[in-house]
């Protein structure tokens, strides 16, 4: 009886052990083989993104914790419902949406450890965005071990996404404040110098939620005039894999100009 009711119990501690290995092998698998695109992973989010951001749904992939839009435009899958909740009111129209409204300072944070050519980038990205005109001041910071607030910028292995490789993923604004990071692949493509600047440029676009101007795709600033048609060959925001930094286009300054 003793010696029944002992192989019983180890089988029966067996049973949970072996359904979760299953189900963490599966989820292994899962993350590795299909990580994008997926479907299924918070369909609910891609929609919204789809339906009131704007984004074509075809753009939109998700992972686990995250969901990308065109590339390289990051919204968290945490709190997605108290992030990224838009007013469907603002209907002020470049393209646009998650604007930054609770602070007029941007910190950008650029963490130790950065590489030289990065750093140097991401100085030069924050000197050109004070040069145009617009509601916000642009400040940075490097060799920061821990930032509390601004945009942390740092090095980061990024898996390939089904829309491209990525330069670098840019977190979108949420709840007025700056998306709050901005990864670069190490695993990305190489750039040149010029190219890595306007790499920066254009994240810190989006984490102060500018969008790609060539996407067609969601809500454009207002009062832009002939920029709100066609496609801006010159803007620093077109999602086409050329960052060679040659300055804002016309467009982009005013777009900036106009959003803030
Ligand atoms: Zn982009």
């Amino acid at each position: 009886m003793k010696k029944i009711k002992t192989a019983f119990s180890k089988n029966y501690f067996l049973l949970p052990l072996l359904i979760v290995s299953c189900v963490i092998s599966f989820y292994a698998c899962k993350k590795t083989d299909q990580q994008l695109p997926a479907e299924a992973l918070h369909q609910d989010m891609v929609d919204y993104l789809a339906k009131v951001y704007g984004f074509n749904k075809n753009t939109i992939e998700a992972t686990k914790d995250e969901i990308i839009a065109e590339g390289d435009m990051v919204f968290s899958a945490n709190d997605f419902w108290k992030k990224y909740t838009v007013n469907l009111n603002d209907n002020a129209k470049h393209y646009k949406y998650g604007k930054v409204t609770a602070t007029s300072n941007i910190l950008i944070n650029v963490a130790s450890g950065t590489p030289t050519e990065w750093v140097d980038a991401a100085k030069s990205a924050v000197t050109a965005w004070n040069s145009i005109s617009g509601g916000l001041t642009f400040s940075i910071k490097t060799n920061v071990n821990q930032s509390t607030s601004g945009v942390s910028v740092y090095m980061a292995e990024l898996p390939g996404t089904f829309w491209k490789k990525p330069y670098a993923l840019a977190e979108y604004p949420s709840g007025g404040y700056p998306g709050w990071r901005i990864r670069i692949n190490t695993k990305g493509f190489s750039s040149t110098k010029s190219e890595k600047i306007g790499i920066m440029v254009h994240e810190i676009g989006h984490c102060i939620g500018l969008t790609h101007t060539d996407s067609g795709e969601g809500t454009l600033i207002g009062n832009l005039g002939t920029c709100s048609t066609g496609t801006d060959n010159a803007s620093i925001m077109k999602d086409d894999g050329t960052y060679s930094w040659s300055g804002f286009s016309e467009c982009d300054k005013k777009a900036y100009d106009a959003f803030y």
